[in-house]
């Protein structure tokens, strides 16, 4: 089974390429293939051509955050929060979770999927909430992540949503124990709370419990850690040091660290330090931050975010991710990623021509990273044949228009196309 994928562009030079795909991988990537090919004797008789018309083409969004199994619950009875905070959307979660079925969960999620992939999304990263003695989430998104796998890449956290030893179930299991019954169970990666926990040493203790897990049982780490404006909140740099010391921090990946938008700089100078070593992921969910952070301000309003220019700056992976899909922690959410990054790049102020050029990268390459998805994804010869494309003609352009997806390719099998052609007889209009 081969196909052939004719103009495409592939970076800011301007040129075009050709990408023929061959059971299911890309074969052979280059310029005017069309014509190279047959010089070189290959016979293209029978191979479908598709016209990408010179739009950009670039590797599949990654979703490196996102819960799942908490998708359109905002509007149940008892879910809405009113503060908008983080902490009570845990307590909204937590007060409402108890009727969640295998079937219900899973019915939500695959609405969520479709969304995501409608927006060019084929690698998610799910939290599932573990802290639940029947737990249902886990349960629903393993069979979800199967059930799925040819259209979407799931990862799966198994994640203490009320903490690991803040959490005690009733049989007096603790949150710790059901992480570890997730790992068990199939999940991909430990997850843990810290800033939630009831005293700062179960957070630290959370920290041990984590690393400890990933290495008994080859997992990646995704904790949600410093999700607080408190500058004291510092368990990114125990999760460093920790995965540091065990040889693991590229497979370890902080997610929100909205703390370090508060703390000092001479704190985040000898920070650096140990994350340049340490070599963690950091992921980032700039809308919903935005939403939950800053309650405690009157004004000036903390706005929420990470430290995304300075992190990247010093070399660290930063990824995106959407966070909520209308769940008790934000009311919107629509796995439109170039929605997310609009937001990355106003609220970092990274926004200088350079930036703007390489800004893509937040939701492609570097969620891949946090993935660790290696050579299964990216435009080369060899690698499976997953891109999409973008109503763009460069990624500067991308950016620019907040460009829609138009077409999703996953192993050579196009998932969707769609068209955003605008038709008008008024003079201005013909330029747009
Ligand atoms: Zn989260």
């Amino acid at each position: 089974m081969r196909t052939l994928f004719t103009n495409a562009r592939v970076d800011g030079t301007g040129r075009t390429l050709d990408l023929l795909v061959e059971d299911g991988a890309f074969a052979r990537i280059g310029e005017r293939l069309s014509e190279a090919l047959p010089a070189q004797g290959m016979d293209l008789a029978g191979v479908e051509t598709v016209d990408l018309g010179g739009r950009l083409v670039c590797p599949p969004f990654c979703d490196t955050h996102l819960h799942l199994d908490y998708v359109f619950t905002a509007r149940k009875p008892g879910a809405t929060n009113e503060s908008g905070t983080l902490f009570e959307g845990i307590r909204r979660w937590s007060e409402t979770k108890s009727d969640l079925s295998v079937e219900e969960v899973k019915e939500r999620a695959r609405r969520a999927v479709a969304m995501e992939l409608r927006h060019g999304v084929q690698f998610i990263r799910t939290h599932a909430d573990v802290t639940d003695p029947r737990l249902v989430s886990l349960r629903a998104l393993l069979e979800l992540r199967e059930e799925l796998r040819d259209l979407v890449t799931i990862q799966i956290v198994s994640f203490p949503q009320e903490g690991m030893y803040s959490y005690r179930g009733p049989s007096g299991e603790s949150g710790a124990d059901l992480v570890e019954e997730g790992l068990r169970m199939g999940a991909d990666c430990v997850g843990g709370i810290p800033h939630y926990e009831m005293c700062r040493e179960f957070g630290e203790r959370s920290m041990h419990t984590v690393v400890d897990l990933a290495v008994k049982y080859g997992r990646l780490i995704d904790v949600h850690c410093d999700e607080t404006d408190d500058p004291n909140s510092r368990f990114v740099e125990l999760l460093a040091a920790l995965a540091h010391r065990e040889g693991i921090g590229e497979l370890t990946t902080a997610s929100h660290t909205c703390s370090l938008g508060s703390a000092d700089d001479s704190y985040f100078f000898h920070l650096t330090k140990l994350l340049r070593a340490a070599r963690i992921n950091f992921a980032c969910a700039p809308t919903e931050n935005l939403y939950l952070q800053g309650r405690q301000d009157t004004y000036p309003k903390r706005r929420g975010i990470t430290r995304v220019k300075e992190l990247s700056d010093n070399g660290v992976n930063v990824s995106l991710g959407q966070d909520s899909m209308q769940d008790p922690w934000y009311p919107l959410g629509n796995g439109n990623m170039m929605i997310i990054l609009d937001y990355l790049l106003h609220l970092s102020q990274m926004m200088s021509f350079a930036e703007l050029d390489d800004a893509l990268r937040f939701a492609t390459v570097n969620g891949a990273t946090t993935m660790r998805l290696g050579d299964g994804y990216g435009i080369a010869e060899g690698r499976p044949a997953n891109f999409i494309v973008l109503d763009a003609d460069g990624p500067f352009d991308a950016v620019y228009r907040r460009a829609d997806v138009i077409r999703s390719v996953r192993a050579g099998r196009t998932l969707f196309t769609a068209t955003t052609t605008v038709r008008s007889d008024v003079a201005p209009l013909t330029l747009a």
